[in-house]
């Protein structure tokens, strides 16, 4: 009779994941963003997690954990336990970081699962108001002149402003001075201030702004004009083909997350993309929801491990790593 209540027992226990999977999310999801709060990807951490909380029906909270061009994030969840409770809104730096960090306290690569990309967001190039250039020709001239006396703002090695700010140099064949932030959002608020001089950013952090006139805009990094800035040049034609760049975010788990909850989590992050305000502002913002196809885990990882190898032998030819 013990033993037949022991194997019941047994039975009962091992059944326990799957029905926890079923019943997943029974309680509040944390959803980290590797930056400060009020910058871009915190802006379409808060669209898209409010979204998909919905169609969840579980609150998704952001935490902001910035510094160290968003590894401090990216380490939190990578090291959290693989329930689905902790998830990862990160961009373009999950396609750096492999290359950029020799040392870090998790795997950049195999510390994760993909559960979808989220947007594509374009870049601005953007100098506070009073930097005395009217165009991106002018502003070339000025750092030219100027060299390591112009600072450049940026969210530490790794994150998107520091690898636009590295093509940006490269292709105007001069050095500046970086002054790292624990993200955009109170870079920028230094630029509007006029203590720093320049700064790559994404149009959901700049765009705002631009209109408002509190920063000086003289390009935007991608191919096409934007429909929401028409008036702002692209780096082709105003000069700077090289600096061509788009900033792709994306949504993560722990490595060993079950695939039935990053599945689940997926089909929460594509009916999300479809809401008309997260579509509406992200349009407002220079962006647009990618199509179902990539909201998806294995599409998801194809692009970033294709992102990788695209970025390691820039980042080698460059030769700044971080240790
Ligand atoms: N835009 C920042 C970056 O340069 C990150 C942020 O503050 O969201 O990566």
């Amino acid at each position: 009779m013990i033993r037949r209540c022991a194997l019941v027992l047994a039975a009962a226990f091992l059944a326990l994941p799957a029905a926890a999977q079923d019943s997943y999310p029974s309680r509040t999801i944390t959803m980290t963003v590797p930056f400060a709060a009020g910058g871009p990807t915190d802006t379409v951490a808060r669209l898209v997690a409010e979204a998909m909380g919905r169609d969840l029906k579980q609150t998704v909270v952001i935490e902001n954990v910035g510094g160290a061009g968003g590894t401090l994030g990216a380490a939190r969840v990578a090291l959290a336990k693989p329930d689905g409770y902790a998830i990862l809104m990160h961009h373009i730096g999950m396609g750096t970081t492999p290359t950029l960090y020799r040392r870090l306290s998790y795997d950049p690569v195999n510390g994760f699962e993909t559960v979808g990309l989220v947007t594509e967001v374009p870049m601005t190039v953007i100098a506070r108001k009073n930097i005395g250039a009217n165009t991106l020709a002018e502003l070339t001239a000025l750092m030219k002149r100027e060299g390591t006396k112009i600072n450049l703002a940026n969210a530490g090695i790794g994150a998107a402003s520091h690898l636009c700010g590295l093509l940006w140099q490269n292709a105007i064949a001069t050095q500046v001075t970086t002054v790292p932030y624990r993200g955009t959002a109170p870079a920028m608020t230094d630029l509007v201030g006029g203590t720093v001089d320049v700064m790559c950013d994404q149009t959901t952090n700049t765009t705002e702004q631009i209109k408002a006139g509190s920063v000086r805009a003289f390009a935007v990094t991608t191919k096409d004009r934007l429909a929401a800035l028409p008036d702002l040049p692209t780096v082709h034609e105003a000069g700077l083909p090289g600096m061509e760049v788009s900033i792709w975010h994306g949504i993560y788990t722990p490595r060993g997350t079950p695939a039935a909850i990053n599945e689940r989590l997926s089909s929460a992050l594509r009916t999300a993309l479809k809401d008309p305000h997260v579509v509406a502002r992200f349009a407002e913002l220079g962006t647009a929801p990618v199509a179902d196809a990539m909201a998806m885990p294995k599409a998801h990882r194809d692009y970033w491990m294709a992102d990788i190898a695209k970025w390691r032998p820039v980042i080698q030819e460059a030769g700044q790593y971080a240790d």
